[in-house]
């Protein structure tokens, strides 16, 4: 049984001595002790299905035994700061990762969260290209340091502070965009951005394959080889931000850029791919890399020994698991089965995404499209009653993001279906 401060002790602690800008999920916050695979269990022992948490947590699920005692060894051996003494843990992750990405994109550099992940890619497009313009989407979501919050797409990520040279483009939304599923139309606005908003030059350009935050938009197909192919003739560099939707997530491919069949100049990674444990990379060719010995680069803990034995521990497991297969085969089931509630509830505008990143976008109206964002906000707390977990998005707050660790069961995917199904006919 658990021995510790309860919820309300945590709670009023929290208000006194952390940030006041902290959020939470659920009326009354759940009180999270104990993770095992895709269940999380709160004080009581309650079990809940966490079909959220795999952003956070990846592929592996909770309290993985093998990331875990990855990490426990590594940890009784020896953790440092990575790059002024030789240790093979950093190279042997590395080299792992690098096996895993097309093309010459062979040079990793590590850091500790997504946000320094892509500083770190735009700093490199900027020093190659000797451009400061960048662009990236509208919607997007890429950070919160100056550079990154710039990139970022939306309005509520962004604070009105100096964030220089980024470029927001048309956002490709094959649901609430202007030009529906064309890619190639969005495109042409790129093609616009840089002839009437830069000197004809620009650094390069972000975006993911699948906004997360974003409400989980899949780029309308078409539109990333159009984009990239205008961006090179600008001299740009090509950024995949796969922050969410890469490392096995998207099923049918292990990146998500890889659905577009294009490749970029830089990948940014983070999240999951340390089941939990901080760790971003940044991969690129070797050309590229060499910009950063025009002067010192550190990063202190950035690719510490513990971090990628996790990393290296994660690309084993989704390896020997099968999970990107299973995110595939489960993803798939779970997406026709949300599609069929559409026949069910009027308020369910658009079901989206590909393997285990999923949205569900609520609306009062199909054809007005307006977002149903207090009736999202019922479902999510009717199905936590109900031990489902999932989470929210987009601008409006109306989509359901539902991204489980990658081990999710087609059981798991029907008992979600079932608890949404019984929540939507409560709201
Ligand atoms: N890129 C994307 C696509 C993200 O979703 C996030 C985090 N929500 C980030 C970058 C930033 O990552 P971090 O919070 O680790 O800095």
């Amino acid at each position: 049984p658990y021995v510790g401060p309860s919820a309300a002790d945590i709670l009023a602690k929290r208000r006194k001595f952390l940030s006041p800008s902290l959020f939470h999920f659920y009326g009354k916050p759940l009180h999270l002790v104990d993770g095992m695979k895709q269940y999380l269990f709160d004080v009581e022992g309650r079990r809940y299905l966490d079909a959220f948490g795999g952003i956070a947590t990846v592929c592996c699920g909770h309290c993985h035994p093998e990331v875990v005692k990855a990490i426990i060894e590594q940890t009784c051996r020896l953790q440092h700061a990575t790059i002024l003494y030789l240790n093979a843990a950093i190279t042997n992750f590395a080299e792992a990762l690098a096996s895993k990405m097309p093309g010459n994109l062979k040079v990793v550099f590590f850091t500790n969260s997504g946000t320094e992940a892509n500083e770190l890619a735009m700093m490199m497009a900027r020093l190659y290209t000797g451009c400061h313009d960048m662009i990236s989407l509208r919607n997007s979501y890429h950070g919160n340091a100056a550079g990154t919050m710039g990139a970022t797409g939306q309005r509520v990520w962004k604070f009105n502070i100096v964030q220089t040279g980024v470029h927001h483009a048309l956002n490709p939304d094959p649901y609430r965009g202007i030009f529906g599923s064309d890619g190639e139309k969005y495109a042409k606005d790129i093609e616009e951005v840089i002839e009437f908003g830069t000197s004809g030059r620009v650094a390069g350009f972000i975006s993911e394959a699948i906004q997360g935050v974003g409400g989980i938009v899949e780029l309308a197909p078409g539109y990333l080889p159009a984009v990239y192919s205008s961006i090179k003739k600008a001299g740009g560099l090509t950024i995949a931000d796969e922050v969410q939707c890469g490392f096995a997530r998207a099923g049918s491919h292990f990146w998500g850029f890889e659905s577009q069949g294009v490749v970029p100049d830089i990948v940014t990674m983070a999240k999951g791919i340390g089941n939990g444990i901080p760790l971003g990379a940044v991969v690129t060719t070797p050309e590229v890399a060499e910009v950063l010995t025009q002067h010192s680069y550190f990063n202190t803990f950035g690719g510490n020994p513990v971090c990628t034995a996790a990393g290296l521990a994660v690309l084993n497991v989704i390896e020997k698991e099968k999970l990107q297969e299973n995110a595939h085969l489960v993803g798939f089931h779970l997406k026709r089965r949300l599609s069929l509630l559409m026949d069910k509830y009027e308020v369910i505008g658009d079901v989206r995404g590909r393997g285990l990143i999923l949205g569900v976008e609520l609306v009062k109206d199909r054809k007005l499209k307006t977002p149903a964002k207090d009736e999202a906000s019922r479902v999510m707390e009717i199905m936590k009653d109900k031990g489902v977990l999932i989470g929210r998005g987009g601008i409006y707050s109306n989509v359901f993001r539902i991204t489980p660790p990658l081990c999710f069961t087609k059981d798991d995917a029907d008992y979600l279906v079932d608890v949404m199904d019984y929540a939507l006919s409560k709201v």
